[in-house]
């Protein structure tokens, strides 16, 4: 639902406002470039939308209209049945450390997400978090550096190692306290979202439950930040569809991540998964959220994880999840996706290309894109 209402009239907004929050919707307004401004009632909003004739009838409410059926709560423009629409701003997505520091999706620096596979010891967790620390402080990008780790493991077999579960949450909590960075990790049920999700800073939900769609909707409800990975074999508009369950629960701190597909060119060995770069620029002109990048699952191997990541900076994502080891006599040790963790000293020279790319060749795309008008 789409109200244009005249600037200045409080006492209609603060009614329109206290309708959506009774049928546990919340507005978002934009300032418009006339005299109106623009309210998106954002969540399931059906109730509300039944009441479409007692909004035209408030005062100042220019116009009101029901937005073509769609992932309206995500996308860029939101239309109407009869062809009007509005452009909405792209969104930041904020996660706060331990430190005070807030790391902003899509606010135009890269984010930085790094860490194990999997928590397996406090040690290896630890000293991931600190080299982490020690990366983002060199660079000065400190507000731009978090941590991942997936405690609870979705593994192929069965009889793989299937992470800590809650001990392997302690260990992020620990290397949080540590290090004051803030960690995302994986929620597999939904069952588990608040019990997760009370720790964690940010949920992860990865490319095999993308459409668990109890999972998308718990995750919804419980408002924290989330990571959305792309089925590894979802179209675009299945991935923007799976985020629309999340942000239909009123909850639009979701970050989409392109983590590569299974591909019949992917059998030969020479990468896992294979990137889907063009979806990364696609999504971000479909809708308003952040986009990122995971170049270690679409490489399998530490050695082509920097090419990958930096081919994504050239699609102007907002930040990569890239899988590190802290030393190199772990990888021996690690039980889940020891091939394609990169070293830390590795990860600290990716840290300094990608943010050379965003000095010195990111300004030169963008100008590109202005004059092709791409947003
Ligand atoms: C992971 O991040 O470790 C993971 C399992 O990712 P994906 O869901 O993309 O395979
Ligand atoms: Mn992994």
């Amino acid at each position: 639902m789409i109200i244009e209402l005249e600037r200045g009239r409080q006492s209609t907004l603060d009614q329109i406002r206290d309708l959506a929050v009774r049928f546990g919707n919340r507005i978002e307004l934009s300032e418009g470039t006339g005299v109106f401004d623009t309210i998106l009632v954002i969540g399931d909003n059906r109730e509300f939308a039944a009441r479409i004739d007692f909004i035209r009838g408030l005062p100042g409410v220019q116009a009101a209209w029901e937005a073509s059926a769609g992932y309206n709560n995500i996308a860029r423009v939101v239309r109407s049945r009869d062809g009007r629409a509005v452009q909405r701003e792209r969104r930041i997505v904020e996660v706060r450390g331990l430190d005070g520091k807030a790391r902003r999706f899509g606010a135009g620096k890269h984010i930085f997400i790094c860490g194990p596979d999997s928590p397996q010891t406090l040690e290896q967790t630890l000293a991931n978090a600190r080299l982490a620390r020690a990366i983002g402080e060199k660079f000065g990008v400190l507000d731009r550096v978090m941590l991942r780790g997936g405690a609870y493991k979705p593994r192929t077999r069965p009889t793989d190692w299937r992470g800590l579960g809650m001990k392997g949450i302690a260990m992020l909590d620990a290397a949080r306290e540590d290090t004051g960075l803030p960690y995302v990790t994986e929620v597999m049920d939904h069952n588990l979202v608040e019990q997760i999700g009370e720790h964690a800073d940010m949920l992860q939900i990865g490319t095999r439950n993308a459409q668990n769609f109890d999972l998308l909707e718990a995750v919804g409800r419980f408002g924290k930040p989330a990571i959305l990975k792309r089925g590894f074999g979802n179209e675009s508009e299945e991935w923007f569809y799976s985020a629309e369950y999340i942000a239909n629960q009123g909850n639009l701190d979701i970050v989409l991540c392109e983590r590569g597909m299974k591909t019949l060119f992917t059998k030969g060995g020479y990468c896992r998964n294979q990137p889907d770069l063009n979806a990364c620029t696609h999504a971000r002109k479909q809708t308003i959220l952040p986009v990122i990048f995971d170049p270690s699952h679409v490489s399998g191997d530490h050695r082509i994880v920097s090419e990958n990541a930096l081919a994504a900076c050239g699609h102007l994502v907002d930040g990569t999840i890239t899988e590190t080891i802290h030393t190199e006599e772990f990888r021996q040790d690690q039980l889940c996706d020891a091939s394609q963790a990169m070293v830390m000293d590795a990860y600290s020279r990716l840290v300094e290309a990608i943010l050379n790319f965003e000095q010195h060749v990111q300004p030169h795309l963008l100008a590109i894109n202005r004059m092709n008008s791409v947003v």
